[in-house]
């Protein structure tokens, strides 16, 4: 049997590991548990691809995503790696055939869907064979608040019960501290190591700027960049993929277009000429990246506001993984938070669902106005800390124009406190607005020291400041009905050791998305 080492060169074709695999594969090796937390593009899949092969028996990995699970598996097979694939698209006797690989023990790899994992007859097959390990990928999905929460995930701590002697690791690209508790308890990983990697991506200047003309300053932003870089440009529309792509042809920059609506032999054009020839621009869709891996892009450019913080980082970071110095744009006016909006509004997803994107799409805006360091708030979203503003961002490079909003933030907070630490925007801003509405009434918190000391400002800006504080770490944002609490930064704060400035912008900027903080 082959050391992680070799397998790592002779199958994989790569020389060394990255920070953490390595320390990730030990201790699958050694039998016990680990759960992994690793930005998209990290390396998550050797963590548990080698150990499998390393360890005599099969592996068994759980993923939500079909798609990506035969990807996978046709990537290992042309390896050489013994991996199949069990889901609802396999045909009953392909299924008779995986089944009998794996009772003879001629299967590497086997990836399945939670819910098929869980039947009974699977199961039983598994007790018969020896197994190298079971991997938990998206492990993020058992938590219950998450925006991708499946409920066939809360039932794979039957695996500990039922498979006591196998080792098991569990891997996710987004969890705050929070996600990663419920991670650990959900699937009774509580003695699992813990491998948390850093989100932060140094090489990458954040560059958030206020929608002016579009094209201008897109203009701009590409004759400062060095000829023949190579770029992808996001919109939100197709329609607007294909005028942009167009139009920058005409100034003479090779651009092209990408999204779903285009024939697939196009796109695989495109693709391949961006991947292949210098100085291509893709400018796309958010349809276009997955499984993109081109070392040397230069920028990311985003023409419309994304609609959260994890698709900003996940798109951004498609920019310098070669380590290269690389800049990340972004565009953003009113116009994009409205359709956005919008769209959380048209979609199919329960109110608890909705009530969640909007509070993504709010953190995301709030990283826009931000007039600090955008990577320690970015960092910060992922539940990391930065000591020192990093030097590598707009804000940092040109302080912004502010205003001093610290006896605001006071007011705000000790509002917040005042209601008992378990509302939502809306009401602690009608609190403050000295607004007489019947759940004001209902509470008795006209009766409140903080009642009616805001007015002074409008909604929108107390809902500015609000989603300040939030991005800043000062409120959190908890619960089923997103109610607002204070951490432990307020203090300093409060006490008026620290101020808290804000960014000076045209007053229409400053409108919020809904009803709902964050
Ligand atoms: P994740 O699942 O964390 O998003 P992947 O496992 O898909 O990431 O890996 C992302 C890319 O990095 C893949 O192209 C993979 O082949 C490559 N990669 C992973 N580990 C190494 C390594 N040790 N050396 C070089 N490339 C690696
Ligand atoms: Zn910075």
């Amino acid at each position: 049997m082959q050391s992680p080492q070799q397998i790592l060169e002779h199958i994989f074709g790569y020389a060394h590991f990255r920070d953490p695999q390595a320390a990730v594969i030990d201790t699958l090796m050694a039998g016990n548990d680990a759960l992994v937390l690793m930005p998209t593009g990290g390396g998550k899949s050797l963590c548990y691809q080698i150990p499998a092969l390393a360890r005599s028996g099969c592996g068994v990995v759980v993923s939500p995503l079909i798609a990506l699970m035969q990807d996978q598996v046709e990537a290992l097979q042309e390896a050489g790696i013994r991996a199949a694939f069990l889901n609802s698209s396999v045909s009953y006797e392909e299924t008779l055939a995986i089944e009998s690989q794996l009772l003879h023990d001629a299967l590497d790899l086997l990836y399945l869907a939670p819910e098929r994992l869980l039947q009974p007859h699977t199961l039983s097959l598994l007790q018969r064979v020896k197994l190298s390990l079971f991997a938990i990928d998206e492990a993020h999905c058992v938590s219950q608040w998450g925006h991708d929460f499946r409920a066939d995930y809360l039932q794979l701590n039957c695996l500990h019960e039922q498979f006591p002697d196998v080792p098991r690791i569990a891997l996710t690209a987004t969890a705050d501290q929070r996600t990663r508790a419920e991670i650990a308890r959900r699937l009774n990983l509580e003695t699992a190591r813990h491998f948390v990697s850093s989100f932060d991506r140094p090489n990458i200047r954040y560059r958030i700027e206020p929608k002016g003309n579009q094209r201008r300053q897109l203009l701009q932003f590409l004759r400062g960049t060095q000829k023949g870089s190579a770029g992808i440009i996001y919109c939100l529309s197709r329609a607007k993929v294909e005028n942009t792509a167009e139009w920058l042809s005409q100034q003479g920059y090779s651009a092209l277009p990408y999204h779903a609506g285009l024939p697939t032999a196009t796109r695989a054009e495109h693709q391949r000429r961006f991947l292949r020839e210098e100085g291509v621009m893709i400018v796309a869709t958010i349809a276009f990246g997955m499984g993109i891996d081109k070392p040397d892009v230069r920028f990311v450019v985003h023409l419309d506001l994304p609609k959260s913080i994890e698709a900003y980082y996940q798109e951004t970071g498609r920019a310098g993984r070669d380590g290269e110095s690389s800049v990340a744009l972004l565009l953003y006016g009113l116009e994009d938070v409205v359709k956005l909006a919008q769209m959380v509004e048209a979609s199919e997803g329960s109110e608890e669902y909705k009530r969640h994107e909007r509070g993504r799409l709010n953190a995301m805006l709030g990283l826009c106005e931000i007039t600090s360091c955008r990577r320690q708030a970015l960092l910060h979203y992922f539940a990391e800390t930065l000591d020192r503003p990093c030097g590598n961002c707009d804000t940092c490079l040109e302080p912004p124009a502010t205003w001093d909003a610290s006896e605001a933030a006071i007011k705000l907070l000790s509002c917040v406190y005042r209601t008992g630490q378990r509302f939502g925007a809306t009401h602690v801003i009608d609190v403050l607005r000295g607004s007489g509405n019947e759940k004001v009434r209902r509470f008795e918190h006209q009766q409140l020291s903080t009642y009616g000391i805001g007015k002074d400002l409008a909604s929108s800006e107390w809902r500015a400041l609000m989603r300040q504080l939030i991005v800043r770490g000062y409120l959190e944002v908890t619960g089923e009905f997103q109610s607002l609490m204070l951490t432990e930064l307020c203090r300093p704060l409060l006490r008026g050791e620290v101020s808290l400035q804000l960014r000076r912008l045209p007053a229409k900027t400053s409108r919020s998305v809904s009803r709902d903080p964050a």
